[in-house]
């Protein structure tokens, strides 16, 4: 029986994913090292274990959403044995050899895992918007999704229980790619006087959103060229950025970087 839910963690997400489940009406079992944290949840219907032991004794699916791989371990491991035949759902952000580790691990104990990645902030949590990134055995997801369906849309990503953490960390390295971008935008702006808001709203906004898909289905490694660009032009056009970077002071580390790179499809062009 896998409607009952016992989360490990209530932190901001722990608490979060806690919440969208008891929305849904789950039946949800909590757990955190500090007490004090589950009094609205409580309210809401959930129940509070006082060990990670009673958490997992309620049954179900254990969800763990702690601060990193090695928090999980400390939490685990003087209850794993109780957790042998049972599942184990990890939430919590770690590395990909990590998470196979953790698998490894865990299937040492006969726990069946699934790994996962939250593609979602606290506020997001439940939302349309929101979906959660899963990796290992296909039985295992096929049997989870529809438990935590509610805190956001579960998409598989294949056998290797590292891939949930590989794509979360590669999808936040573009957002964090798309962060620093703006941020320099909006401190050469500020340079000059510009007004910040209007910038962003009437301009930064929806050129962003217009580029946004023609620059995820333009990345690439290998810098190989597309026949319609140009990189001697683009790294030209770079080269304004840069300068006027250089006269307001603001450093421009990821337009330096695109710029290199630019020149060096241009030399495999020239070079033939
Ligand atoms: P918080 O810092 O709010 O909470 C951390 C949680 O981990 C607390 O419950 C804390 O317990 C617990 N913890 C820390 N160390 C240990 C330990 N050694 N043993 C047991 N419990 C421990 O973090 P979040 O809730 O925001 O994040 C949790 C996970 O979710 C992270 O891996 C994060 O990367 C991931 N995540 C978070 C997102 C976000 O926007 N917040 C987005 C996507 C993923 P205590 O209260 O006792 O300190």
């Amino acid at each position: 029986r896998h409607e009952q839910i016992s989360i490990l963690g209530l932190g901001a997400m722990g608490s979060a994913l806690a919440s969208s489940l008891l929305a849904a009406g789950r039946e949800v079992t909590v757990w955190n090292r500090t007490s004090g944290k589950a009094g609205d949840l409580v309210a809401r219907g959930a129940r509070e274990a006082s060990s990670v032991e009673e958490a997992i004794g309620a049954g179900g699916l254990t969800v763990t959403c702690l601060l990193d791989d090695a928090s999980v371990r400390e939490a685990l491991g003087p209850a794993i044995r109780k957790l042998a035949g049972g599942m184990l759902v990890n939430l919590t952000s770690g590395s990909v050899r990590q998470a196979r580790e953790l698998a490894g691990w865990l299937e040492g104990y006969g726990v069946r895992f699934l790994a996962g990645g939250i593609m979602a902030v606290p506020p997001t949590v439940g939302s349309e918007g929101a979906f959660i990134l899963y990796s290992g055995a296909r039985d295992v997801f096929d049997r989870v999704a529809p438990v935590l369906g509610p805190v956001g849309r579960p998409h598989w990503v294949g056998e290797d229980p590292g891939f949930a953490a590989l794509y979360d960390m590669a999808a936040l390295s573009g957002m964090y790619g798309m962060s620093a971008g703006a941020d320099h935008a909006v401190a050469l702006v500020q340079s000059e006087g510009g007004d910040l808001e209007t910038f962003k709203r009437e301009v930064l906004q929806p050129w962003m959103e217009q580029m946004l898909a023609i620059t995820v289905a333009g990345a690439n490694v290998s810098e190989s060229v597309p026949d319609e660009y140009n990189p001697a032009m683009q790294a030209t056009g770079l080269e304004n950025i840069l300068s006027a970077s250089a006269e307001a002071g603001v450093p421009a580390d990821l337009a330096g970087h695109l710029h290199a790179s630019l020149w060096r499809m241009q030399r495999a062009i020239t070079v033939g």
